[in-house]
C-alpha cells in the first residue's frame, strides 16, 4: 500500500483540504498505485455516503440552434451536427418524462434547455408552470439547467419548486477560452451565485477529455469546493461528428477512473455523479466508477447521446451491494 496516497486520503477522510499538490500526486499515480488510489477514494465515498447511490435521468426539453461555440457541442449552431432540433416540448411531455423517471427508480428529473439562457418571457413562464406540476403531482425532485441565469429568473424558479440547478463551469477558468469564445467563465460562475442566493442547490461539473490538462481538472475541482456546490456531474467526451472535437481521441478507462478518484479526494463529501461519455469512456470498466469513488449517476439516455437501458444500470447497482436511494 502506497504511503503517501493513505496519508493524503486520511486528510480527506476527515474532510480536511488537501494541498494542491497532493492532488498532482494524486492524478499522477501508475501502475500497481492506481489500485490503491481506488481503494481509498473508495473509504472515501463509504464514508460519506455509506452504499446508497443516487440515480436521476434528464429530459432534453429543447434542443439544438444554441448561439454558442461550446466545441464539444452538437447543439451549437456553428457546427453541421446530426441532431435533432425542437423547441420548448410542451408540459405534458415533461411531465410523462418525470413519471417514467419516477418509474424508473430515479431520484431526480432533470429538466434541460439548449441555448446561452431562457430569453422568452412565454417559454419561462411554460417551464415554471412544469416545475409546479411535477413538484405537485410526483415524488421526483425537479431539477433544471436553462443556461445563464438573472437573479430574478433564479428566484421565479425556486419559488416554481425547482430544487436544483444545473450549471457546470466545463473546465478551468484558464482553458475555458479554448473551447469557448461566446461567453465567459465570469457568466458561468454569475449564474451559480444567483442560483446559491435564490436557495437553490448547485450541481455544478466539468467535461473531461477536451485537451484539458491535468492541472486544469485540479484548478476545477478546487474552484468547485470554494463554491461549496452540492453534486459535481463528471462528463467524459463523446466526440460528436461536425464539431471540433470530432477527432478527439478520449480517455482511457484507467483516465476516466483517476478523474473520479481525484475529485473524491478533493471533494470528499460531495455528491460525486458520473454523467455523459460513461459508456464510451469506461467501456466494460462502467461499474468501477463506484469502487473509484463515484455515489451517484445518470440512468436512462444522456442528453444527445444514448446510454444503458436503466434497468441495466439498477441491476449492476444491486449486483454490487449498493442500494440505490429513493427520492
Ligand atoms: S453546452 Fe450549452 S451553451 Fe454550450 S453550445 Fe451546448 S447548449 Fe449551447
Amino acid at each position: 500500500m502506497n504511503n503517501r496516497i493513505e496519508k493524503i486520503a486520511q486528510q480527506s477522510l476527515q474532510n480536511r483540504e488537501i494541498s494542491l499538490e497532493d492532488a498532482l500526486y494524486l492524478s499522477q499515480v501508475k501502475k500497481d498505485e492506481v489500485y490503491d488510489l481506488f481503494y481509498w477514494a473508495n473509504k472515501i465515498r463509504l464514508k460519506y455516503f455509506g452504499r446508497s447511490i443516487k440515480a436521476c435521468s434528464i429530459v432534453s426539453a429543447k434542443q439544438g440552434k444554441c448561439t454558442e461555440d461550446c466545441n464539444f457541442c452538437s447543439q451549437s449552431s456553428h457546427y453541421l451536427t446530426k441532431i435533432e432540433e425542437y423547441n420548448l416540448i410542451e408540459e405534458n411531455k415533461v411531465v410523462n418524462a418525470a413519471m417514467c423517471a419516477e418509474n424508473s427508480g430515479a431520484h431526480s428529473l432533470g429538466i434541460v434547455t439548449s441555448g446561452y439562457t431562457i430569453n422568452n418571457e412565454y417559454e419561462f413562464e411554460n417551464i415554471c408552470n412544469t416545475i409546479k406540476t411535477i413538484s405537485r403531482d410526483s415524488r421526483i425532485h425537479p431539477h433544471g439547467s436553462f443556461g445563464v441565469l438573472t437573479k430574478e429568473m433564479a428566484i421565479s424558479l425556486a419559488k416554481s419548486g425547482l430544487k436544483r440547478i444545473n450549471h457546470n463551469l466545463e473546465t478551468s477558468e484558464r482553458f475555458f477560452h479554448n473551447i469557448c469564445t461566446t461567453h465567459t467563465y465570469a457568466d458561468r460562475l454569475n449564474t451559480i451565485h444567483v442560483s446559491k442566493q435564490a436557495g437553490l442547490e448547485i450541481c455544478c461539473g466539468a467535461i473531461f477529455g477536451i485537451g484539458e490538462e491535468t492541472e486544469d481538472r485540479i484548478h476545477l475541482a478546487f474552484t468547485l469546493k470554494k463554491l461549496d456546490v452540492d453534486s459535481v456531474p463528471l462528463n467524459f467526451l463523446h466526440p460528436i461528428s461536425g464539431t471540433p472535437q470530432e477527432n478527439s481521441v478520449g480517455l482511457t478507462p484507467m483516465e476516466t477512473l483517476k478523474i473520479i478518484s481525484l475529485f473524491r479526494f478533493i471533494l470528499p463529501d460531495k455528491e460525486i455523479k458520473i454523467a455523459g461519455g460513461r459508456g464510451k469512456n469506461l467501456r466494460s470498466l462502467q461499474s468501477w466508477m463506484f469502487y473509484a469513488g463515484a455515489n451517484s449517476t445518470m440512468i436512462g439516455n444522456y442528453l444527445t447521446t444514448s446510454g444503458n437501458p436503466a434497468e441495466e444500470d439498477l441491476l449492476m447497482i444491486k449486483d454490487l451491494g449498493l442500494e440505490l436511494e429513493i427520492s
